[in-house]
């Protein structure tokens, strides 16, 4: 089996799980004491002066009801970026995150409810999978998802690539959705974590990203919001992800872990592999497609590998099977029976989406024009710089480089070769799909320099590195 796993207990990690930067421990100098105001807030934090927990729940309030406006949230954003949130600091930032908007009550609809989030990568379509599956297998999976952020794709942009998906349902239309299918898959309302809405848009156009205790809270709120029993947390290390290091991603597990127990969740985090994109394709309507590839049986072994093991979690923490291993199980029979599928084609149609786009996904927005990126050389793929190619696909109209920015959801990169695999020099490594050709050139050279090519074939990485339980 591909899978090496180190397992560690959180609750023995909690030293080593100490957040980035420690604050300064200081007594307030007379320029903070003035009353609250955001201008000071910036300071404290550019001084690297702890926040109380009402100094956090007057940012977050005041931005999310457009009092405080987005230059000073940018400069409190990269403060905090700077200097880091400590442990009281991120569960601060986390709770008025959440209380910013509503906990949804899902009661009222009998069973388990579950969800999975990822920290972001590039390719990782798993949600549009997993959801079905899950759900189709007997538990519900209440959704609140991302759009892209940095050079990672969102699911909801790819779902918008659906003609006619509607992401923005109101909390009353999200749950008649639940109730009858069992999945649904929306975005931040103003009813549901709103203030992750606003503030993830800044940092996406900020360049404040990468932060673990920024990265904690804005995941959390909006999962913990959703009114969940159990959750799966995929987060990703490796060239394609926030969390580059290993180290930094257990740091960031062990916090979201930490967290989504403290408010009485079962979690678990996986950490998994992002040194080269997920699956074949990357892009929009290509996300989707390869999905369906996968909910029909086919697909690339790595996006199945881990679809399948997401969803045994979710089945073994939402107790609709015993073991991981029945779970896993239950998610490959829920894909061979077409069940899975079917699942996808009705919550399509309830979202208003067109659901045709299962049978025949050439009903997916299509780039007009395809072009390839040869190898340069002959040898093994050694390496990729994954967030490049994410770059790459944003460079050409398949991401945002500025929040305002609509997304060209038939943009897409086709990948033919994996680490490990050999290649011949003028061989293809990846087929662009694209409709403007006015950064083609530049996009071209961008993802021919991400591979690295040498003499000897790398020893193959295992896709789940390690696995932080909060159960
Ligand atoms: N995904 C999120 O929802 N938020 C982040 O900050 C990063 C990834």
């Amino acid at each position: 089996m591909l899978l090496s796993i180190i397992v560690s207990v959180y609750s023995a990690c909690h030293s080593f799980l100490a957040l980035t930067v420690p604050t300064a421990d200081v007594t307030l100098a007379p320029q903070y004491q003035l009353r609250m105001r955001a201008v000071d807030l910036i300071r404290k934090k550019r001084d690297s002066v702890e926040h109380s927990r009402e100094e956090i729940d007057f940012l977050i309030s005041g931005y999310t009801r457009g009092d405080i406006p987005d230059y000073q949230m940018a400069a409190w954003l990269m403060a905090t970026w700077i200097r880091g949130l400590n442990r009281a600091e991120t569960a601060a930032l986390t709770e008025s995150m959440l209380y910013s908007g509503e906990v949804v009550d899902l009661d009222r609809i009998p069973g388990k409810k579950v969800d999975k989030h990822s920290t972001g990568g590039v390719g990782d379509k798993t949600s549009l999978i997993l959801a079905p599956i899950v759900a189709a297998g007997g538990l519900t999976v209440p959704m609140i998802s991302g759009r892209g952020l940095g050079h990672t794709g969102g699911t909801l942009d790819k779902l918008e690539s659906i003609p006619g998906f509607n992401v923005n349902l109101s909390l009353e239309e999200f749950i008649s959705v639940l109730r009858e299918c069992g999945m649904g898959l929306i975005g931040q309302t103003a009813e549901i974590a709103p203030a992750d809405k606003k503030i993830y848009a800044l940092r996406d156009a900020t360049s404040t990203v990468e932060n673990i205790g920024l990265i904690c809270a804005s995941i959390m709120s909006k999962k913990l919001a959703e009114g969940i029993d159990a959750l799966v947390l995929d987060v990703k290390t490796g060239s394609g992800a926030f969390m580059k290091r290993e180290e930094d991603a257990v740091r960031l597990a062990g916090l979201m872990v930490e967290t989504g127990q403290r408010m009485g969740k079962k979690v678990v985090a996986l950490i998994t592999d992002m040194n080269q994109p997920l699956g074949r394709m990357a892009g929009h309507s290509n996300e989707i497609a390869e999905s369906i590839d996968v909910l029909s049986g086919g697909g690339p072994a790595d996006l199945v590998e881990l679809s399948v093991e997401l969803s045994a979690w979710m089945f073994f923490l939402g107790e609709r099977t015993k073991t991981l291993e029945e779970g896993r199980q239950l998610a490959e029979k829920m894909i061979v029976s077409g069940q899975a599928k079917e699942k996808f084609k009705q919550g399509i149609r309830l979202q208003g989406g067109d659901e045709r786009v299962i049978d025949d996904p050439r009903l997916l927005p299509q780039a007009r024009s395809h072009a390839d990126v040869p190898s340069q050389s002959a040898g093994f793929i050694t390496t990729t710089n994954c967030e490049q190619l994410g770059t790459a696909l944003a460079m050409l109209g398949g991401g945002r480089e500025k929040k305002e920015d609509t997304i060209d959801h038939a943009v897409g990169l086709e990948f033919h070769k994996r680490i490990g695999d050999r290649v011949e020099k003028g061989e293809r490594l990846v087929t662009i799909h694209y409709n403007s050709g006015a950064k083609l050139a530049e996009a071209q050279s961008l993802i021919g320099e991400s591979y690295q090519i040498g003499e000897v074939a790398p020893r193959e990485k295992p896709m789940l590195i390690h696995r932080t339980l909060g159960v």
